[in-house]
């Protein structure tokens, strides 16, 4: 695992952003990526969460641009089978994984909160250990790639391919049209692994806190904050 550069968010053009929505919109999603790192190279980078839907965009970069810097936001609360998880697949795809951790550390958060963060405020620990250490993260950066889809939630769905960011980042969704059954088509046909917690009914996995399994016929992602009407952490909400 490595450093971040340092970045340059200015690409030195302009960037005609409903162009290039209409000619991605159909596009493969390794054209997008490809598209993205020759356009930013070094000024781009991508992040993951590191679980079974992460898997195809994670192996893509591999294939396409290896060197990309892909971001992961440890925040002292992940389930350990997902830090292995990770470091499985930096072995096997041989990625460039940046880790990223909050200013403040967990001591101290349980300090300030009397009480686990996750159960005072919730959207205040996102923000202290994933948005403000993406936030550094991409500071002077161009261009972030991220594996959001479409069919994962209501706000997802309304997302354009190029989303141009109020910090001068450029968002960019490769795998916003994938369903649920391509990710698992793509990870038969390359016979690559899934998160160990899968198997547990963890359809999709965040801090430990704040995830549950999901039963039969549950929405993927209903484990997630369950019962607090939270539905993102606030990392891939328009900014
Ligand atoms: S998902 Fe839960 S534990 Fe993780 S940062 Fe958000 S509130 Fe905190």
């Amino acid at each position: 695992m490595s450093a971040l550069p340092a970045h340059n968010n200015d690409p030195g053009f302009d960037l005609n952003i409903p162009q290039l929505n209409a000619r991605f919109e159909h596009r493969a999603a390794e054209d997008i990526l490809r598209w993205t790192w020759q356009t930013f190279g070094a000024a781009a980078v991508a992040s993951s969460s590191f679980q079974t839907q992460s898997i195809p965009l994670l192996h893509l970069i591999s294939k396409v641009c290896p060197a990309l810097p892909v971001i992961f936001i440890d925040t002292g609360f992940h389930f350990p089978e997902t830090l292995a998880f990770r470091d499985e697949l930096q072995r096997r795809f041989d990625l460039n994984i940046v880790t990223v951790r909050a200013q403040v550390d967990q001591s101290e958060q349980f300090r300030r909160h009397g009480e686990a963060p996750y159960r005072s405020d919730p959207d205040l620990c996102c923000y202290i250990n994933k948005v403000e250490p993406m936030q550094r993260a991409l500071a002077g950066a161009a261009a972030w790639v991220s594996g959001v889809r479409r069919d994962q939630t209501a706000n997802r769905a309304g997302l354009p391919v190029f989303q141009p960011r109020d910090d001068g980042v450029l968002k960019v969704h490769p795998m916003l049209h994938w369903t649920e059954q391509q990710v698992w088509t793509y990870i038969n046909r390359h016979d690559l692994p899934a998160h160990p917690l899968l198997a547990q009914g963890y359809a999709s996995i965040g801090c430990a806190p704040c995830t549950r399994p999901v039963t039969d016929g549950e929405d993927a992602r209903a484990g997630r904050w369950a019962g607090t009407g939270k539905t993102e952490c606030g990392l891939h909400l328009e900014r």
